[in-house]
């Protein structure tokens, strides 16, 4: 690719994103997957879904009854309302202590989660065990949860309408765990749960309340991995998050 192209592409790129933020938005008429990368970035245009419309259907009433994190899974685990479930090995409804104080959210499951219907046991997941543990809480006591229940396909980050459609269940489980505080594991399980706008650099800043809980965002530790760099700034994160749990 040549330099100029490669200008004209960053500042075209540059003016998107002062317009529309960090979503990238394309035309229908325009679209050319094969050129965007990262597809959480590409809002797709709401009648390219007709399964969409369909999806908050007729068992809305029975679900969100649900007394119990046992019952809500047993009523939600074969859902189908968005394309992630067409891929899915296993559904991965979330673990850990029901009556936590901490709720702790990611992004969604990887092969591995996918493959044993647990959130977290992949690599980022040792991370994460080990993230909570230096600040004195065992995985077993907190409730660990993703924004999307199913493997989005190779890894990719979730559509808007995935985690809208998702977050429905997620929303009864916070209300059945209750807990005090919840730490939220990079910029997209932000986004689910918050629906802001601003960089993951701005939400670190702030403290959000979700259900009645208090909300810290951190970084997720697959970007940890990555990035060992922003390990100190996570670490500051997480005391910052350990203080709140002590003195509310
Ligand atoms: N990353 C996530 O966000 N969630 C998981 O469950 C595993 C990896």
């Amino acid at each position: 690719m040549g330099d100029e192209f490669k200008r004209e592409i960053i500042k075209s790129l540059t003016l998107q994103k002062e317009i529309f933020g960090d979503e990238l938005f394309i035309p229908k008429t325009k679209r050319k997957t094969s050129i965007v990368k990262e597809p959480s970035l590409l809002y797709e245009e709401p009648e390219l879904f007709p399964e969409k419309k369909e999806g908050l259907s007729a068992d809305k009433a029975g679900w969100e009854k649900a007394a119990s994190l046992v019952e809500l899974e047993k009523l939600i685990s074969n859902c189908t309302k968005c394309r992630l479930h067409q891929n899915r090995n296993k559904f991965v409804f979330g673990s850990g202590n029901p009556n936590a104080g901490v709720l702790v959210i990611g992004e969604g499951p990887g092969a591995e989660e996918d493959k044993q219907g647990l959130p977290f046991v992949g690599r980022a997941g040792k991370l994460l065990t080990d993230m909570l543990k230096a600040i004195k809480f065992e995985r077993e006591e907190v409730y660990i949860g993703n924004v999307v229940k199913c493997r989005p396909p190779e890894n990719r980050t979730p559509l808007p309408d995935e985690m809208d459609t998702c977050m429905s269940y997620l929303k009864k489980q916070c209300e059945l765990i209750k807990p005090k505080l919840i730490l939220c594991l990079g910029l997209t399980a932000a986004k689910g749960l918050l629906k802001k706008k601003e960089s993951l650099g701005e939400l670190r800043k702030n403290i959000f309340e979700y259900e009645g809980a208090k909300v810290i965002v951190t970084y997720h530790p697959a970007a940890l991995l990555r990035n060992p760099n922003w390990k100190k700034d996570c670490w500051e994160d997480l005391k910052k998050f350990r203080k709140l749990y002590d003195n509310p």
